[in-house]
């Protein structure tokens, strides 16, 4: 049989190419999504190895898995419910102190507009539960009986509560703390660039392919449409809207963000955004300003270092 050389070729040239197409690295950023603290978290990571930003990635997760552990009000034995469950005090981690002590200084500065005791009053509304629906009067003031930022108090690991019915809900300012955690567990393990989105709590590590991150801000009322674009490096981005979890009685909105004084959904903002070093700080930040409304919302602003006149 006489040899075909270019055949030959040509079948070396298919050869080498699948061999080289096996080998080569998968391109671009690695993107993963789980549901953990009741919502989508999903991690973008960059800089390192495709099997070493997978293990980095599943690190950060088993991180946010841990924080919801501690934190969650539905985790049988989470400090959160030891907390609520206790009569006049509890000893909770180290983590829980903070985020709790980050909590109070929020909402002492805010005039209580965040405020780490509505868990009964949050548990009454169930705004996401299977058939919500608009408490009475009464039962509103019942379940804000003894609630107010001076209703807890933390020293150290120690959290004294005033009354005995007083629950804890962390869920205006965890997500924030576990996204930042998150973040620097993907940073311990090397990657260079990351964000972190746990349902609109954003925490970004360094720049996206050597630019800035882009990221879009939803519409409030036009579901896909972008209203703003936030640009940033380093840095944590943080919205809290009326437009993800709400149920609608008698062409009205109700939501899940409380105006601590009413015991009824805040309505001066449909959605704020809020950028600053930290998302535990930001996600605060965004729950306050969201109940404060613009005006007061911005003053509370401009009494931390670096906001914008
Ligand atoms: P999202 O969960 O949509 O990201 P937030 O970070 O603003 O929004 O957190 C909303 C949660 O914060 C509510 O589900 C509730 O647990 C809690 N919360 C509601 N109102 C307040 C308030 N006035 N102060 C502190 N936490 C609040
Ligand atoms: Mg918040």
């Amino acid at each position: 049989m006489p040899f075909h050389r270019p055949i030959a070729l040509l079948l070396l040239g298919l050869l080498l190419a699948a061999g080289w197409w096996r080998l080569r690295p998968e391109p671009g950023p690695l993107q993963e999504t789980r549901l953990l603290m009741g919502t989508t978290v999903t991690i973008e990571a960059d800089g390192l190895p495709r099997d070493r930003l997978s293990a980095a990635a599943a690190a950060a997760f088993a991180e946010i898995a841990r924080i919801e552990a501690l934190m969650s009000p539905h985790v049988p034995g989470s400090d959160v419910a030891r907390l609520s469950a206790a009569t006049r005090e509890a000893v909770v981690s180290p983590e829980t102190a903070t985020v709790i002590a980050q909590g109070l200084e929020v909402a002492a500065r805010s005039d209580g507009a965040f405020d780490l005791t509505l868990g009964r009053l949050k548990e009454l509304w169930g705004i996401e539960a299977e058939a919500p629906r608009i408490p009475t009067a009464a039962e509103i003031a019942a379940a804000l009986e003894g609630t107010g930022p001076e209703a807890l108090s933390v020293t150290g690991p120690l959290v004294r509560k005033r009354t005995p019915q007083l629950a804890i809900d962390l869920g205006g300012i965890a997500k924030g703390y576990a996204v930042d955690r998150a973040l620097a567990v993907l940073r311990e393990q090397g990657v260079t660039s990351a964000a972190v989105n746990a349902g609109g709590d954003i925490a970004l590590l360094g720049s996206k392919q050597g630019r800035p991150w882009r990221i879009g801000v939803q519409h409030p009322r036009h579901a896909g449409e972008v209203l703003a674009t936030v640009v940033a490096v380093d840095r944590a981005v943080v919205t809290s809207g009326d437009y993800e979890r709400y149920f609608e009685r008698g062409g009205r909105r109700y939501h899940h963000l409380f105006d601590p004084q009413r015991g009824y959904p805040a309505d001066l903002c449909q959605s704020v955004t809020v950028l600053a070093p930290e998302a535990m700080l930001a996600d605060a930040l965004a729950t306050a300003l969201f109940v404060l409304g613009p005006e007061r919302g911005l003053a509370l602003l401009h009494g931390y270092p670096g906001s914008m006149p």
